[in-house]
């Protein structure tokens, strides 16, 4: 679904990713782990055109992400991204947070944008949550609005950038379910986080990441119970 081809990025004289090579499966959940600075959040934003890569080529179904002409919106609807801060707008409902898109970027009427809306904000279990604002939701709510904001696009890939490590702990299961969820129902999801339990649990295939590059890959049993590197093992062995 999603193809990234020898993905180079540098910010000034620091190469942050040196040739990155990662083909996503329909349906697949890919975990992407590694150090602080190895690139894993370079790499998501290089797949929506936050970042602009340096040269590479990122495909998603065959459509060019990357190079000139690419319509941006179009690519960030079909490529929905979930970041840490979950950058709600605190003005507006629940409810508005998931239309604005619908309305602006879709052009939906607002009984078509709210009839979507309520329907992403069910998926998420936070239909009764509505017409609440940011600040009258806990951080794992506000999380599950900002998925469902992008689920109401009906994103062909997700991408989650440390999606629940600004939660407290006792919200962060709320959030790895509506995942769990989205992974029974067929997404693509690239996913960078800590939660290596829920890697175990969910991911087909983890991706180890440092300095740029990848590390090493493989099923969660054999890169949690078997890492061939030394760096894998080094790294695993500092954070579980
Ligand atoms: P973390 O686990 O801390 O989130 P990461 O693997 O996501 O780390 P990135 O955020 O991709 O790492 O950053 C990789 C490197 O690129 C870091 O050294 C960072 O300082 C640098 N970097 C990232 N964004 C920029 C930027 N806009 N300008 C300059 N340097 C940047
Ligand atoms: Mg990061």
């Amino acid at each position: 679904a999603l193809e990234i081809a020898a993905l180079h990025k540098s910010f000034g004289a620091t190469t942050v990713l040196s040739g990155i090579d990662l083909a996503v499966a329909p349906s697949e959940l890919v975990f992407v782990l590694g150090p602080s600075g190895s690139g894993k959040s370079t790499m998501l934003r290089c797949c929506n055109r936050l970042e602009e890569p340096d040269s590479g080529t990122i495909l998603l179904k065959g459509t060019p992400v990357t190079g000139a002409g690419v319509n941006l919106n179009q690519i960030r609807q079909r490529i929905g991204m979930v970041f840490q801060a979950f950058n709600l707008y605190p003005h507006l409902t629940a409810l508005k947070n998931v239309t604005l898109a619908l309305r602006k970027v879709r052009g939906l009427s607002r009984a078509e944008a709210e009839a979507r809306a309520v329907e992403a904000l069910t998926q998420v279990g936070l239909a009764d949550k509505a017409g609440n604002h940011p600040a009258a939701l806990s951080g794992g709510q506000q999380q599950r609005v900002a998925i469902a904001r992008a689920l109401a696009l009906e994103p062909e890939v997700m991408l989650f950038d440390e999606p629940t490590s600004a939660l407290d702990p006792e919200l962060v299961g709320d959030v790895l379910a509506v995942m769990r969820d989205m992974k029974s129902a067929g997404m693509t999801m690239l996913v960078v986080s800590h939660e290596m339990k829920f890697a175990q649990e969910a991911a087909d295939r983890v991706i180890f990441m440092d300095g740029g590059s990848i590390v090493e890959q493989g099923p969660p049993e054999r890169i949690f119970g078997a890492p061939e590197h030394e760096r894998t093992r080094a790294f695993l062995s500092r954070v579980t």
